[in-house]
């Protein structure tokens, strides 16, 4: 029986990044002879425009029946005056939590290739292979209270709530050491240890879970060293496993020193490994329309995809060398583009990537 999968493409960039990709996953599908069927829908700004909320029902529906999910990315400015409970980032969230899709993977891997576009020195980074495993479905991000109160002095005050139940702990933590297993065999848990509830328990359980892995060398770090160390010297992580916001923001900072977040692509699984798959990036509206994004994050997510959701990593290797050979090619869109490299637009980089597929 074929395969479904249902490709959102989303706002800004997303249409842009993605039809390049979709290129890529059209010719990898015959090639490996996948029987992929893809059907499109809309999602974030696109969907609120067609529909007035950032996610249809029958959107998620279809994300639902379907295999997989590929994603570019939403929002941008338009919809930015809009009531939050309405604005784009708000369909995200809601797929992800709605196909439960508690596990982030960001690989912040560096081509040799742009040791130079990395913001560090190439000394520090080249090498550099880094998982970061994000909770995704919990924490501050959907914990309840939230919002904005006004005080009985009346000044307004802004409050959200940061959750953690040991089970969801303990599901994460689990994926990282599993990740972990089939790696470099170091696991590193970043929390707020020393100030925050929250984290005391996520330690305590981090723990617990580590006796089932007494393979994986298991650390912990405050996330605000974390932060500090993955300038410092990231080569010493093999494994990240966090929470949701500090997730968010150590695999932005992770994805500089690989040279541009648009090289950057992520999986987020259930707890069966039905996946959805995007770039890190947002939608980009300051380059939007220009033709000029980096699709290699998304034509990367393809490969994650194929990868763990389809147990496929012939093809998805074929992809991943595929890009390396074009990077061979000193191709690069302007995020990654160095003095004597050529410089190409969002197609011309999607249509070299199924050039060198076609040569493999
Ligand atoms: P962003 O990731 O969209 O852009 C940050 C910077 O990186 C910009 O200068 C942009 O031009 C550049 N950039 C991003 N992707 C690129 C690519 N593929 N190629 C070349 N350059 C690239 O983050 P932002 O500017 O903070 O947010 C813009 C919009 O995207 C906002 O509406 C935000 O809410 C939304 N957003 C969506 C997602 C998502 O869909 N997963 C993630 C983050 C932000």
């Amino acid at each position: 029986m074929s395969k479904q999968i249902l490709i959102l493409p989303g706002d800004g960039i997303g249409p842009e990044i993605m039809a390049e990709a979709v290129k890529v996953l059209e010719l990898v599908n015959s090639q490996f002879a996948l029987d992929f069927e893809l059907s499109y829908d809309l999602i974030g700004g696109a969907a609120i425009d067609q529909h007035g909320v950032p996610l249809a029902d029958a959107t998620l529906a279809c994300a639902r029946a379907a295999d997989a999910v590929l994603l570019g990315a939403v929002g941008g400015p338009k919809w930015d005056a809009l009531d939050r409970a309405i604005r784009p980032e708000k369909g995200l969230l809601k797929i992800r939590s709605e196909l439960k899709l508690f596990a982030n993977l960001r690989p912040a891997i560096l081509y040799p290739q742009l040791a130079e576009a990395s913001s560090l020195k190439p000394e520090v980074v080249s090498g550099l292979d880094i998982l970061i495993v994000r909770e995704l479905t919990g924490g501050i991000y959907f914990g309840a209270p939230r919002g904005i109160r006004t005080l009985e002095n009346g000044e307004r005050q802004g409050y959200n709530t940061l959750p953690y139940s040991e089970s969801e702990i303990r599901r994460i933590a689990r994926v990282g050491f599993e990740m972990a297993r089939v790696r470099a065999r170091k696991l590193c848990s970043v929390d707020k240890a020393n100030v925050m509830e929250s984290s005391q328990l996520w330690r305590e359980v981090v723990e617990e879970v580590a006796k089932d892995y007494p393979d994986v060398e298991l650390s912990h770090m405050y996330v605000d060293n974390a932060a500090m160390q993955l300038v410092r010297a990231p080569k010493q992580f093999d494994v990240m496993v966090t929470d949701n916001l500090f997730g968010d923001i150590l695999s932005d900072e992770a994805s500089m020193l690989t040279g541009s977040i648009g090289m950057l692509p992520s999986a987020s699984l259930d707890a069966h490994n039905k996946g959805m798959y995007e770039p890190c990036h947002g939608s980009a509206p300051d380059i939007a329309g220009q033709g000029i994004a980096n699709p290699l994050a998304t034509i990367l997510s393809v490969s994650m995809m194929l990868r763990y959701s389809f147990q496929r990593s012939d093809a998805a290797d074929a992809i991943e060398q595929a890009v390396s050979r074009v990077l061979d090619q000193g191709l690069r869109t302007g995020d990654i583009f160095c003095a004597g490299n050529v410089r190409v637009g969002t197609q011309e980089m999607g249509d070299a990537v199924v050039a060198a597929l076609g040569t493999l």
